[in-house]
């Protein structure tokens, strides 16, 4: 039935029910009777209905509060139907509010930057990954124009040309940023950003790395090939000559293999299809080992020591190797003849580490935090000299971040340089 008629057919049936009682009244006790029923009748209802507007005005005055009242006759509806509107509304609200919670959780989780701002740039809101990307603080900012807060040259640019089909890469601050301005609605805009700063650092190590290694490799090969060229232009040189030039090939053929193998590991060492399989490492071993190659290598030229105090470790052992190895190797070949090296394992409280002390060269402090860096010598020509690739502590560096181990680096000029390799106490193998 049409609700309407809920509400008139009662409101109706009150009305015919006060005339019918006032016609009795008349017919019983006279007119005078009959007209004061009428009036007592039409008062009762007129009070009845003043009192449940009394009630809906107070209820809307503030509908969380108070509840609505049962009410009588046709309010009885009014009310069911009020209370019915408002439950849906409840739902609704509290729908939204859900969505929006989840909205904001997306956005706040997303690794890309999100500005919301009106048709003329004015910030209405913004994710946490754009506040990082732009210096923005929501809570400060709002309200500004977006270009007031992000000036660079080229993004103004941008915003004047409107071409906002292509994105726009924009270096600000210490970032490099990939941007773009999508418009939406009729009056509102998002400008997008994402963080290329470390892709663009990578992609630039790569291209140094590339344009380092190849110079590395090609100042052998032209020595080789201008040997070659002397030995096909002048067959009949004398054997003498011939040797020394042969030596002199060998040795920069050998150069350009360490190149390459060192190379080779690096990329290994750097690749996640090469994970760490850790296994026990019989420490006293392999430091033995490389005592001995220290020993061959050193030819007699410096007194070599070995201390072995500290317990067996879980990791790689040859990558092991190749890290302790390398240490000791540059401490005989920065250490003039007559040098002391001491190679030592110690277990100290915050877990066992490698020492390498020598009395050498020593290296400047400015050089040191650079130490590691691919192909970075402080003296090129002495690392040639004794067949440095400019990668063995890079080399270092990698394998040691493969076992959560740091290296400590001190060193004065002229003095000497300990290397320290400190290991954490979970990598201990148990006995
Ligand atoms: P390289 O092949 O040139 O030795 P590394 O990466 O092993 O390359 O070492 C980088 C630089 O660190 C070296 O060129 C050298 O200048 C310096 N260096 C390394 N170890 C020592 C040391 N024990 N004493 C002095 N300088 C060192």
């Amino acid at each position: 039935m049409n609700p309407r008629l809920l509400f008139w057919i009662p409101a109706g049936l009150r009305l015919s029910i006060v005339l019918a009682g006032a016609a009795v009244f008349w017919y019983l006790f006279g007119m005078f009777a009959g007209v004061v029923a009428v009036i007592a009748g039409l008062l009762i209802l007129l009070i009845v209905q003043l009192h449940y507007l009394f009630q809906l005005s107070q209820w809307l005055e503030d509908p969380n509060s108070a509840k609505l009242p049962d009410g009588w006759g046709a309010w009885t509806d009014i009310f069911s139907r009020l209370y019915r509107m408002r439950r849906g509304d409840e739902k609704n609200q509290a729908e939204l509010t859900e969505w929006l919670t989840r909205f904001r959780q997306a956005m706040s989780l997303l690794p890309d930057g999100v500005v919301i701002m009106d048709d003329v740039l004015f910030l209405e809101w913004c994710n946490p990954a754009a506040e990082k990307h732009l210096g923005l603080q929501l809570d400060r900012d709002k309200g500004m124009r977006v270009t007031n807060l992000v000036r660079t040259p080229e993004f103004m640019d941008y915003i004047i040309l409107g071409r906002y089909d292509e994105p726009l890469t924009i270096g600000f601050k210490d970032r490099k940023l990939v941007v773009q301005i999508i418009p939406f609605e009729n009056r509102r805009q998002i400008l997008v950003t994402h963080d290329i700063t470390d892709a663009e650092r990578i992609d630039m190590m790569r291209r140094d790395f590339i344009a380092n290694a190849s110079h590395e490799l090609r100042t052998p090969l032209t020595v080789i090939n201008g040997f070659l060229e002397i030995a096909t232009s002048q067959p009949n040189l004398d054997p003498q000559t011939r040797m020394s030039h042969l030596k002199l090939m060998s040795e920069q053929g050998q150069r350009m293999q360490n190149l390459v193998e060192d190379m080779l590991t690096l990329t290994r060492l750097e690749s996640v299809d090469y994970p760490l399989r850790p296994e026990k490492v019989n420490i006293r071993m392999l430091l033995e080992q490389i005592e001995q190659e220290a020993v061959a290598l050193s030819a007699g030229r410096h007194t070599i020591s070995l201390q072995l105090g500290g317990p067996d470790l879980k990791g790689g052992t040859e990558e092991l190797r190749s890290a302790f190895g390398n240490l000791v190797t540059n401490a005989i070949r920065y250490t003039p003849q007559g040098g002391k090296i001491d190679i030592s394992w110690e277990d100290k409280d915050s877990g066992p580490q490698f020492v390498v002390r020598d009395n050498g060269i020593g290296i400047r402090p400015e050089h040191i935090a650079r130490l590691t860096e691919r192909f970075y010598r402080v003296d090129k020509g002495r690392s040639r000299e004794t067949q440095g690739t400019g990668l063995g502590l890079a080399i270092v560096k990698h394998v040691l971040l493969r076992h959560d181990a740091t290296l400590v680096i001190e060193s004065e000029p002229e003095q000497g340089s300990t290397f320290i390799v400190k290991f954490s106490r979970k990598l201990v193998a148990e006995s």
